[in-house]
């Protein structure tokens, strides 16, 4: 997937932006996760490749606590996005 343009053009604007590698019950990776939130707005975007069914969806969503967790709308499992972890 692609950074979404108006990100790439205005990045400033933007409270929170992330993009995970999303693992499945084996640990292998088979999705992926881009969480963005502009400053000023309550609701975060998201785009999501399901690591489980492999669903692609685009999506808003309002996430109060750390950590943040997506649902897929097709297979229901919870999408947890981890911290990363300093390397
Ligand atoms: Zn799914």
């Amino acid at each position: 997937m692609k950074l979404p343009a108006e990100i790439k053009d205005n990045i400033k604007d933007f409270a929170y932006i992330t993009r995970r590698k999303l693992r499945d019950e084996d640990g292998e990776v088979k999705g992926e996760v881009f969480l963005w939130r502009k400053k000023g707005e309550e609701a975060f975007n998201y785009w999501l490749k399901c690591p489980y069914c492999g669903t692609e969806e685009e999506s808003s969503v309002t996430l109060r606590r750390r950590p943040y967790r997506l649902k897929c709308s097709n297979c229901g499992k919870s999408i947890l996005i981890e911290k990363l972890v300093p390397k």
